[in-house]
């Protein structure tokens, strides 16, 4: 019997690229109309999802084909900006000819990657409060996640794809051995092009500090933006919650401004910033009583990084509760702000959309605006680190020992088959020399 699509990306451990990981056979097992590939990539600076496409175009519409066969769906479109015409040119070319398949140009703007607006944007449903793409019979996939799932026949996922750029040297978009350490990537764009500096793992917006270069890349790993120390980003980004919240409490004059540009509450959804930071001007229990307005942020940090004029940290503090409601174990559907509400899009939402271009000027990147092509040469790390927990669900559980070689793509921790999780191979040709929360590989 011909193995499923689905098994066949279990096997070679394709999760999510573009955010927490999620095993994407489950995806692939699920029924849907539509699937999107999603080339929005909206943080500033990053580009590694437009040189996937540059260069290998056809394999991420194999991708996209394989999975609207799984699902069956009737459409399947790979969605990119259209400021992009040349990308989407070649793009359209690599589709041309497979029914159903399109490419939908979106708008600029920052974030046209969220899935609830891209859903909206491609096929004009609004995911349930709270809910999937799934449930309104789409499902999504990242431009790299689509690579990985045209190649998971052939070879299992043991590189990761990332930009680094900002105040490098010489800005790149890497393919890099999974486990390679944080430190070598920077190398391999020419290293920090000035003195100090710090650097933003996996975006402007969405990053976070990275406080320690020798971490390993994993799955999805997206992008390093390394910026000077005193760049007013990092020191945005250096805020603990306490002081944040402190800030919030003293400065925010209920002005309204994050929740009148929050892409959700655009959308129709109740998500609503400024009542979350009302809230911090209560105790505990009286607090917990606005929390539920940022329960279903998406922590795109629009309203942290550019509608604030007081540069307070709404979207951290809808990040907080959020949090804080994981924790205990009330995830948020028990909320009436998430029970059954319909969405319905505000009517100025079309003339309230960010443009990245303003966006960046806010931030301060328009000065590290810089092409960052993908290094064609491959690179093998002398030690790698392939952390166990690397998607979402279960870490996976090592079946090799201290001392055995291994090949590149070679099994080397795996999940049991009723857990929700991928094996993880390999990355390297070397032997094995230590195991804790990862399996290090050295070369040689
Ligand atoms: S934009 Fe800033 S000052 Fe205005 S309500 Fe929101 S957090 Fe407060
Ligand atoms: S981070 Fe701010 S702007 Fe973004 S969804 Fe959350 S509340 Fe809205």
């Amino acid at each position: 019997m011909a193995t499923s699509l689905a098994e066949t990306i279990r096997r070679a451990g394709v999760v999510g690229a573009g955010g927490a990981g999620f095993p994407a056979y489950v995806k692939a097992s699920a029924r849907a109309d539509t699937v999107i590939i999603n080339a929005a990539e909206c943080e500033p600076l990053l580009q590694k999802d437009r040189e996937i496409l540059a260069h290998f175009a056809p394999d991420v519409a194999r991708g996209l084909r394989l999975l609207v066969e799984a699902v069956g769906a009737k459409r399947g479109v790979i969605a990119v900006k259209a400021k992009h015409a040349d990308l989407a040119a070649l793009v359209e070319r690599a589709l041309a000819g497979q029914s159903g398949l399109s490419v939908h140009r979106l708008d600029d703007y920052y974030p046209a990657g969220d899935e609830f607006c891209q859903v909206f944007e491609v096929a004009g449903r609004l995911i349930p409060p709270g809910g999937l793409p799934i449930q309104v019979g789409v499902v999504v996939n990242n431009v790299e996640t689509a690579y990985n799932i045209a190649r998971a026949s052939a070879s299992p996922v043991v590189d990761t794809f990332l930009t680094v750029a900002g105040a490098v040297k010489s800005p790149r978009t890497l393919r890099l051995p999974i486990g390679t350490p944080l430190s070598q990537a920077l190398d391999l764009a020419g290293g920090a092009a000035v003195k100090d500096f710090a650097v933003l793992e996996g975006g402007a917006m969405m990053g976070r500090l990275a406080e320690d270069l020798s971490r390993p890349l994993t799955k999805t790993s997206a992008g390093l933006i390394v910026l000077p120390k005193e760049h007013p980003l990092v020191r945005r980004k250096a805020a603990g919650r306490p002081a944040r919240e402190r800030r919030g409490r003293s400065a925010c004059d209920q002005c309204c401004l994050c929740t009148e540009l929050c892409p959700r509450y655009l959308l129709g959804y109740p998500v609503q910033p400024h009542k979350v930071m009302r809230g911090l001007l209560f105790a505990a229990p009286e607090r917990r009583a606005w929390s539920p307005w940022g329960l279903l942020c998406s922590e795109c940090k629009l309203c942290s990084l550019f509608s604030c004029p007081e540069e307070l940290d709404p979207g951290d503090v809808c990040a907080g509760v959020k949090a804080d409601f994981c924790a205990q174990a009330r995830g948020g559907k028990d909320s009436p702000l998430t029970a059954g509400a319909e969405p319905r899009p505000h009517p100025v939402r079309p003339w309230r959309k960010i443009p990245t271009a303003q966006l960046k000027e806010r931030l301060g990147l328009t000065r590290y605006e810089a092409e960052a092509p993908l290094r064609q040469e491959p690179y093998a790390p002398p030690v790698v680190r392939i952390l166990l927990k690397q998607h979402a669900g279960a870490p996976a559980r090592p079946v090799v020992s201290v001392g055995r070689p291994v090949h590149r793509g070679e099994l080397i921790a795996d999940v049991a088959p009723d857990e929700l999780g991928v094996p993880l191979h390999a990355s390297i040709d070397g032997r094995v020399t230590a195991i804790e929360d990862f399996v290090e590989i050295s070369a040689g």
